[in-house]
């Protein structure tokens, strides 16, 4: 079960300084984000080696549906530049020895601009097939909310939350 803590501020107290999926000794600090409207909360969270390496994993999967997407979007993008160029060489403002090259530029614009917006749409849906692994070192700590004042962390692991609160006793106001 996932657990809430809150914390004053931005820095947070790991236990141990250990890694926070695995508790191992930590290799570095990751940045964890959450943006809510304009503003972006930042909370450094400490993971090892492993951890950190199965973060940046991608699932064979994963691999696939990303080459899917790149080319369906390539695809359909270039049938897009086709039929634009085709279009444009039918304009009857452009007759002229220089159509063809208007008709070019604006087919590999189209194919430019479609591609672009294609991939950026298609692309994060290949998130959705990460390893287990993958998916748990993400889902270790995750920022749920945050205001002027406080981060809210969400963790998956109960006693580790629990042991978490201990070390970041907040400040009580009033
Ligand atoms: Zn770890």
């Amino acid at each position: 079960m996932a657990r809430t803590v809150q914390i004053d501020g931005d820095s947070a107290i790991f236990p141990g300084d250990a890694c926070v999926h695995c508790l191992r000794p930590f290799e570095d600090r990751v940045s964890i984000y959450r943006v809510k409207r304009s503003t972006v909360r930042r909370v450094s969270v400490p993971f090892c080696t492993e951890c950190l390496a199965l973060r940046e994993a991608k699932s064979p999967t994963q691999i696939q549906v990303e080459r899917f997407a790149t080319a369906a979007s390539f695809l359909l993008a270039w049938i897009g530049g086709v039929w634009v160029y085709t279009r444009v060489l039918t304009w009857p403002f452009l007759a002229g020895e220089r159509e063809w090259a208007w008709a070019i530029l604006l087919g590999v614009l189209a194919v430019v601009i479609l591609f672009g917006s294609l991939y950026l749409f298609v692309r994060p849906l290949s998130e959705r097939f990460r390893s287990p692994e993958t998916q748990a070192v993400l889902n270790a700590v995750k920022i749920r909310d945050f205001d002027w004042d406080t981060t809210t962390l969400e963790f998956a692991d109960e006693g580790y939350a629990e042991r978490f609160a201990l070390v970041n006793p907040r400040e009580t106001k009033e």
